[in-house]
């Protein structure tokens, strides 16, 4: 981190400062040029608080060198973190495909679709119990009948489980749940990040709607600082102006956090675009691009789901959308499962 003082800065508010700045476990180098003095920061400067800085009254400027995210940080950590979900590696090169259906509707729904995607080559099953719906009137899930049908499909299938907690009164529901998700909606309920942090539990953590890539790195590291490194980052597509599709997957996003972070990186072509004919490509281009994962909507019968039906997959769409996703797998020399 990078000071720049204000000319003439009195002494004793000079030496204020450099006390406070070293109370942080850094080492507070001066260089005092012409025109201004600097502080140069060396250390971990992840703990100091760059807008308390900039609010000191003898600071000009402050700059970041190094980015505020340390544990989810691939500088200090260069080797890819695997996630292992009941024997499925999630980060090791391989590819894990995690599809099911939008909300958990029925014993018989969540059963057949599971089968269904099991059957194409899908490596884990989601599906939603708890569900964040727009209006307070949609379908709000099953909530924790949800989870038992899940673990019931579980049962069936052998698929390990990906779904969402809404809220920290809700975690010992999701005590033999796989995988728990972060919806988009949560991505910055800190309170809920760090009761997760305190969980052995992998965490699929999504994008928000309107969130930058420090900021979804930054969640990450909520749950971390915790001493939970279970984390898998989910794109699953912003807002933009655009509006001929649900949402923009930032491909971009993709390449960039696998080279900033050493987490897993999966990406949703579902929400990303809430059309059943773009999930293909955009999952084609996820793998290029670098995803360890992807996560697709599936329903046995999409024109009458209580969520997200336009952008789910029929069991035979999800079966062709597989087999081209394991020609591009083929191809990349990458192992689905
Ligand atoms: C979901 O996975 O069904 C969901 C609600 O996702 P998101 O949080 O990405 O909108
Ligand atoms: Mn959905």
């Amino acid at each position: 981190m990078i000071v720049i003082l204000k000319p003439n800065a009195p002494q004793d508010e000079y030496d204020k400062l450099v006390k406070w700045l070293s109370s942080f476990d850094v080492k507070v180098n001066a260089i005092t040029g012409t025109q201004k003095q600097i502080l140069g920061l060396v250390g971990d400067t992840s703990k100091i608080d760059i807008e308390a800085v900039r609010a000191q009254e003898i600071v000009e400027n402050v700059q970041r060198v190094q980015e505020p995210y340390k544990n989810a940080n691939r500088k200090f950590h260069p080797e890819n973190t695997v996630i292992d979900v009941e024997g499925r590696k999630i980060g090791d090169g391989s590819l894990q495909v995690i599809a099911g259906p939008c909300s958990v509707e029925s014993e018989e729904q969540i059963i057949t679709t599971a089968i269904a995607v099991k059957e194409a080559g899908a490596t884990m099953l989601r599906g939603g119990a708890f569900k964040p719906r727009t209006s307070p009137y949609s379908f709000q899930g099953l909530r924790a009948d949800g989870i038992e049908l899940l673990l019931q499909a579980k049962k069936v299938t052998g698929l390990p489980i990906v779904t969402e907690i809404m809220s920290l009164a809700h975690i010992d529901l999701f005590a033999d749940v796989d995988v728990i998700q972060v919806g988009a909606r949560n991505m910055q309920n800190f309170e809920l990040l760090k009761a997760l942090g305190h969980s052995d539990k992998p965490v699929l953590l999504k994008r928000g709607l309107a969130n930058t890539i420090e900021e979804l790195l930054m969640s990450a590291e909520y749950i971390m600082a915790g001493g939970n490194d279970k984390v898998m980052l989910c794109e699953r597509g912003i807002r933009t102006f655009e509006t001929m599709t649900r949402n923009t997957l930032d491909i971009s996003a993709v390449p960039l956090l696998k080279q900033l972070s050493h987490l897993p990186v999966v990406v949703d072509p579902s929400h990303a675009t809430g059309m059943t004919k773009l999930v293909e490509p955009l999952s084609l281009a996820s793998l290029v691009c670098g995803a360890d994962a992807l996560i697709i909507e599936v329903h046995n019968d999409p024109k009458n789901a209580l969520s997200d039906g336009a952008q789910s997959l029929t069991p035979a769409q999800f079966a062709q959308v597989m087999k081209n996703i394991k020609k591009q797998a083929d191809f990349m020399g990458k192992n689905i499962g």
